[in-house]
């Protein structure tokens, strides 16, 4: 009997053995829609996971792309997708509906967040996004690959810690400056604007301008007002959605010495999502502290 519980017991341990080996085929591979999902993926994931990101090219407009046969290839090999929802990459849920894997895990940020239709779409300008989607990450990819359980943990504590340090950023501007009058050409930075407590003028024409539509004659005299007589102590000015109105608004600002902070939809290269934020807080901290 003994024996032969210990064969069983060795036969079992062989099968799982295998069975773990199988499903630890690494890397773990990764496709995120925008670039700053694909760099949290791959501070969570470190050297088990491999991680393709569509959108990752600052110059570019993301609410204009359309995707090119070969997404559609890096999705028939990916075992967990990651994209933003909210409409802003309406092309990801397509093809994902388009090429059905039943192995294949999604996370989709609007889902999690349960953001209602019509929303802004910059979800990631949210401080309260990253830190649930690296969640979801880690728990993801702890299910994908169950013996790099402790490290994708390991890796999701340390994420959570740098995020938990912009929230304190945050909090700090927010504590100087609530009420304080801003505008954008584009509302990519609208809810980081809300969480520093600042005063988002002129937003129906941001969603204009985002919906690559003309804003009304009504709401360009209103913005061309506030920057002139200087209503606003910031232009954030985003330079993924240029055209002649915005560059026109560029030249108003910098006339009317109004200090210009310049935000992108997509993470510029060779940045962690962290740095860029942080980076972006330090910039607007400096320009408020700058004017009387
Ligand atoms: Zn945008």
């Amino acid at each position: 009997m003994r024996v032969f519980a210990k064969i069983a017991f060795a036969t079992t341990m062989l099968i799982a053995s295998a069975a773990s080996s199988l499903a630890a085929s690494l890397p773990v591979q990764i496709v995120a829609a925008e670039n700053f999902y694909g760099d949290i993926a791959s501070q969570i994931g470190g050297t088990r996971v491999k991680v393709q990101s569509i959108l990752n090219n600052p110059e570019q407009d993301p609410h204009m792309f359309e995707a090119s046969p070969s997404v559609a290839r890096a999705l028939t090999h990916a075992q967990l997708v990651i994209y933003n929802g909210a409409d802003y990459d309406p092309w990801m849920a397509k093809l994902l509906a388009a090429a059905p894997a039943p192995d294949r895990r999604a996370i989709g940020a609007s889902q999690i967040l349960g953001t209602p239709p019509g929303a802004n779409p910059h979800l990631w300008y949210d401080p309260q996004t990253m830190p649930k989607v690296a969640i979801a990450i880690a728990s993801q990819l702890s299910a994908i690959d169950p013996e790099g359980r402790i490290s994708y943990q390991d890796n999701l504590t340390h994420v959570l810690q740098a995020l938990e340090q912009l929230k304190h950023t945050i909090a700090l501007i927010r504590g100087r400056y609530t009420g304080t009058p801003v505008t954008a050409t584009e509302p990519v930075f609208g809810y980081m604007a809300g969480a520093l407590g600042l005063t988002m003028r002129n937003q129906p024409l941001q969603l204009a301008v985002m919906n690559n539509t003309e804003p009304s004659p009504s709401q360009i005299g209103a913005f061309e007002n506030d920057l002139k007589t200087r209503q606003v102590r910031i232009l954030f000015y985003n330079s993924q959605e240029e055209d002649s109105f915005t560059r026109r608004a560029k030249g108003i600002a910098e006339e009317h010495h109004i200090p210009i902070v310049g935000v992108t939809e997509t993470m510029p290269e060779g940045l962690h999502f962290q740095t860029w934020i942080s980076g972006q807080l330090s910039d607007i901290e400096a320009k408020l502290a700058s004017q009387p």
